[in-house]
C-alpha cells in the first residue's frame, strides 16, 4: 500500500501564508478579489471594463497570474492601473506564496481594491486560498451549460459570477435561465451579473456590488466568505 501525504502539508503551508496576506490586507484596508474562470471566458476583458468603470472612484491594483506570458498584464497596464505579473512557470494556479512577494511591488496604502486574475482554470485555483476577501468567477455563455455542474467548487466558493458574452446568446445553445438556476442550486447566495465585456454592457450592478464590498472592508465590517 502506497502512502501518499502530499496534499495536506502543501495546503496547510499555503493556508498559513494566506493568513499572513489577509492580515496585511486588513491592516491596509484593501478589499481583495480573487477572479477565476476557465481560459477564454473573458476574465481580462471583464477586468478591463471593471477598471474603466471604477476609474476615478476607487484606487485599484491588479495581480495577473499567467503561466508564461505577460500579454494580459500589458493590457491592464494600458489602463494606467498598477499591475504585477506573476508567471507561474507551468503551474496552473496561483498560491498564497506567489502573492506575498508580489505585494512588495505595490504601495498598499494607495489601494482600495486589489483584483487578482487567477490562471485560467476552473479546477485547482479554487483549492488555494490567496488571502483574498472574496472570490468571483467569470463564466461565458459560449462555454456550454454544463460547466457549473462539472466544476462546482469554484462556484460554491464564489460570491459573484459574471455571466459574460451575453451578446452572443442568440448564436449559442446556452439556456441562460437554466444556467443561472444551476448556479443557484450549487450556491444559493451567489450574486449573478449578466454582462458583455465586448459591448461594455451590464456592468452597473457588478460595479455597485464591488464598491459596496470595498466600503464594508474600509469600515472593518466582517466579510462573508
Ligand atoms: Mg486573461
Ligand atoms: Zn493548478
Amino acid at each position: 500500500m502506497v502512502k501518499v501525504r502530499l496534499a495536506t502539508p502543501v495546503l496547510q503551508e499555503n493556508n498559513e501564508v494566506a493568513r499572513e496576506n489577509r492580515e496585511r490586507f486588513r491592516k491596509h484596508g484593501i478589499f481583495v478579489l480573487n477572479l477565476m474562470s476557465s481560459p477564454g471566458s473573458g476574465k481580462t476583458s471583464t477586468l478591463e471594463r471593471t477598471i474603466g468603470h471604477l476609474a476615478g472612484r476607487l484606487r485599484m491594483g491588479v495581480i495577473e497570474g499567467d503561466i508564461y506570458t505577460t500579454k494580459d498584464a500589458e493590457r491592464i497596464e494600458a489602463h494606467g492601473v498598477p499591475v504585477v505579473q506573476i508567471n507561474t512557470a507551468g503551474s496552473c494556479h496561483l498560491d498564497a506564496r506567489m502573492i506575498r512577494p508580489a505585494l512588495e511591488d505595490f504601495d498598499l496604502d494607495a489601494l482600495d481594491l486589489l483584483i487578482v486574475e487567477n490562471v485560467g482554470n476552473l479546477v485547482c485555483p479554487a483549492e488555494f486560498d490567496l488571502g483574498e476577501d472574496a472570490r468571483a468567477a467569470v463564466l461565458s455563455v459560449t462555454e456550454g451549460n454544463d460547466k457549473p455542474m462539472k466544476y462546482p467548487l469554484v462556484f460554491r466558493q464564489s460570491e459573484a459570477v459574471l455571466i459574460n458574452k451575453v451578446d452572443l446568446l442568440p448564436y449559442t445553445d446556452c439556456d441562460i435561465s437554466q444556467l443561472e438556476k444551476d448556479l443557484k442550486l450549487i450556491n444559493p447566495e451567489l450574486q449573478l451579473f449578466r454582462v458583455s465585456a465586448r459591448l461594455d454592457e451590464g456592468f452597473g450592478p457588478w460595479i455597485e456590488w464591488l464598491q459596496k464590498k470595498v466600503q464594508e472592508k474600509k469600515r472593518g465590517e466582517p466579510q462573508a466568505g
